[in-house]
């Protein structure tokens, strides 16, 4: 697709006016403003894979570069290192003390849905604030019709993107008050070290279709396909684990065939987890290196673009970056 020099420079400038408003706190009824929270804690997982407090964060290029993705390196406690405008200091604390301890239970119910809850709100984040830069575009009278289709298409699927995520959002606030009345199923897996950390919401592409997508946005139904995943490293292991809605009953992955699963096929999921669905993940320099060295990184880096089309997110993956190690 053909985008001029004069598209690039707006929506470049969109997207900065766009990251300077300031943000408001996602925990409901506070008016704070939100401060940068760690979906993962730092002085934990991050910093067992970190090197001198640095890790390889993959980052989201200019909408226009050739691939979309790139490994920085950066500093644990700066930048976007998994890391979003989305509480209040007093929110971000005490909402989430039981998940930033020294020694955090992850097969306690309440806590997996914490980690969870703040892997939603990261992603809810990024879908507003791409809004806002997709309107901003959408207003300018400037931009080819090249480029205002693209955005006009994105700006659609966001919007169905944010409706979900609230009505999920909605949901794990009301079982963080009553979490006896479990809402959602976990499954945890101990997998060994593998020196990459991630907290990830993503939702299937039965949405993807438009169609359906539009009518789910006038019905206000609520959706089955979303997933929640932790790759957690600790000091003995590291912990993957997936959860969804309880009463999911077509969903991508088979929960009882996950359960029984031998550890190759467990690594391909998060593969295709890591590669098709998420960009909230950052692995260890160590771990970067190997891979780099025998040319991983630029397969990784071109299946994540090949995969990055909706259409093809229900495609089987041959690449599987775990068969390198
Ligand atoms: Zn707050």
């Amino acid at each position: 697709m053909f985008i001029t020099r004069k598209d690039r420079r707006i929506v470049d400038n969109c997207r900065a006016k766009a990251r300077k408003a300031t943000k408001l706190c996602y925990s409901p009824g506070c008016n704070k403003n939100a401060i940068m929270s760690h979906i993962q804690q730092a002085e934990g997982p991050l910093r067992l894979i970190a090197k001198e407090g640095k890790v390889m964060q993959l980052m989201l290029n200019n909408s226009f570069e050739i691939n979309p993705w790139r490994f920085q390196k950066a500093g644990i406690r700066e930048g976007d290192i998994l890391r979003f405008w989305g509480f209040c200091k007093e929110c971000d604390s005490n909402l989430f003390k039981d998940v930033e301890t020294t020694d955090v239970d992850y097969y306690d119910y309440r806590n997996l849905l914490l980690l969870s809850y703040r892997a939603l709100c990261n992603e809810l984040y990024k879908k507003e604030y791409n809004l806002k830069q997709f309107d901003k575009i959408l207003k300018s009278t400037e931009i080819s019709s090249a480029c205002r289709e693209q955005f006009e298409y994105k700006k659609l699927l966001t919007r169905v993107g944010i409706h979900h995520t609230h009505q999920e959002k909605k949901l794990i606030e009301e079982n963080l008050i009553n979490f006896n009345d479990k809402h959602y199923d976990f499954l945890i897996f101990k997998i060994g070290e593998i020196n990459i950390c991630g907290s990830i919401y993503f939702s299937l592409p039965e949405a993807f279709n438009l169609q359906r997508a539009l009518a789910d946005l006038t019905n206000c139904q609520r959706r089955e396909g979303s997933y929640f995943v932790q790759l957690i490293p600790t000091k003995e292991t590291t912990f993957f684990i997936i959860g969804r809605r309880k009463q999911m009953t077509h969903g991508y992955y088979n929960f009882s065939t996950l359960a029984i699963a031998n550890e190759a096929y467990i690594f391909e999921v998060i593969n295709e987890i890591l590669l098709k669905f998420s960009e909230s993940w950052c692995m260890s320099i160590e771990y970067y290196d190997q891979l780099q060295n025998k040319g991983i990184i630029q397969l990784i880096l071109s299946t994540m673009k090949q995969y990055s089309r909706p259409e093809m997110k229900l495609e089987a993956m041959t690449f599987n970056m775990f068969n390198y190690k």
